[in-house]
């Protein structure tokens, strides 16, 4: 009887991975026709500077609409993505389609894009990104480029060139998930980033954890004292909101502010927040 058992669970778990390496191939087929099925979409949510008041930008945030399966938010694919490389044409299409976008916005509004570690390893990472700026008629100066530390893991020397050549160009480099990673304080020494996005896990938990309100307040002081700017992310509350903007915080994104939003609602949200200025 246990032997045979034994052999049940086996197949159990043999069936199981089948079922699984299926799915992942289904969905490695679907990804890879997405793009010329026109299913990627950007959804655009504000950030708001906490000197003026005011929205200074949008983050663009990638959507697969999948036909069977609904809209697909990006932590479902983006890694598949980048496991089998789609992630560099996709991610070509990400910024090509937000800087045309931002094009069409107030001139000191700008536009913020993830940019995934695979992307950044790419030769020819600056020539797309110049080239999207080219082709939408955007100034650089309006875009920014988010990455997190997965970057800086590898290639310390490569990593250098390439962050010094997009700010040469004039674009802005921000460190997102600030504070999940491997967060090493001797990054923010050694890479020339413009801007330090602290982690919402952080925000999330300052109500229930004491620590966490610490930690922010902590990122918030160093950030200041290297000269290099603040987002916090994930503002849901108005505490919350007022604690960071105390702690000296240079600018906030959060549902709060704003939720992702279609591109055809960023001129209705520019309007209302003049209105309410
Ligand atoms: P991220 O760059 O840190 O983006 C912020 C994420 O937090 C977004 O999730 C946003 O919807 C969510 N968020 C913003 N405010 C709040 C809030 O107040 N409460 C809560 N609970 N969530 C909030 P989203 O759109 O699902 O994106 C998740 C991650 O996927 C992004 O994190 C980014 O790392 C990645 N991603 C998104 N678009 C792209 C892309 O075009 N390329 C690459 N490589 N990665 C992308
Ligand atoms: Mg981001
Ligand atoms: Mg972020
Ligand atoms: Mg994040």
């Amino acid at each position: 009887r246990a032997k045979t058992d034994g052999r049940g669970v086996f197949r159990f778990f043999e069936k199981e991975m089948d079922a699984r390496m299926q799915e992942r191939r289904r969905m490695e087929l679907d990804l890879r026709e997405a793009p010329k099925r026109d299913q990627f979409e950007l959804a655009y949510q504000p950030l708001l500077g906490l000197d003026s008041n005011r929205i200074t930008g949008f983050e663009a945030l990638l959507r697969w609409r999948h036909p069977e399966r609904g809209l697909i938010p990006p932590a479902q694919f983006v890694p598949l993505a980048e496991e089998t490389g789609l992630i560099v044409p996709i991610g070509e299409w990400v910024l090509r389609e937000a800087c045309r976008e931002a094009a069409s916005w107030p001139g000191e509004i700008d536009v913020a894009v993830n940019l995934s570690a695979v992307q950044f390893r790419s030769p020819d990472l600056l020539a797309m990104v110049q080239g999207a700026c080219a082709a939408a008629g955007l100034p650089p100066q309006r875009l920014e480029l988010e990455i997190t530390e997965s970057v800086l893991l590898a290639d310390t020397a490569g990593t250098l060139g390439v962050l010094h050549a997009l700010r040469a160009l004039g674009i802005r480099v921000s460190l997102d998930d600030f504070g999940t990673g491997y967060s090493s304080l001797s990054y923010l020494r050694s890479f020339p980033f413009d801007k330090i996005k602290i982690d919402r896990s952080f925000i999330a938990d300052m109500n229930s954890n004491p620590d966490a309100a610490s930690i922010v307040r902590a990122i918030l002081g160093l950030g200041r004292s290297l000269g290099i700017r603040t987002t916090v992310e994930g503002i849901e509350t108005a505490a919350q909101l007022e604690y960071v903007r105390e702690e000296g915080c240079d600018q906030v994104q959060g549902y709060l502010i704003g939720q992702p939003k279609p591109a055809s609602s960023v001129a209705g949200l520019l309007r209302e927040a003049r209105i309410a200025a």
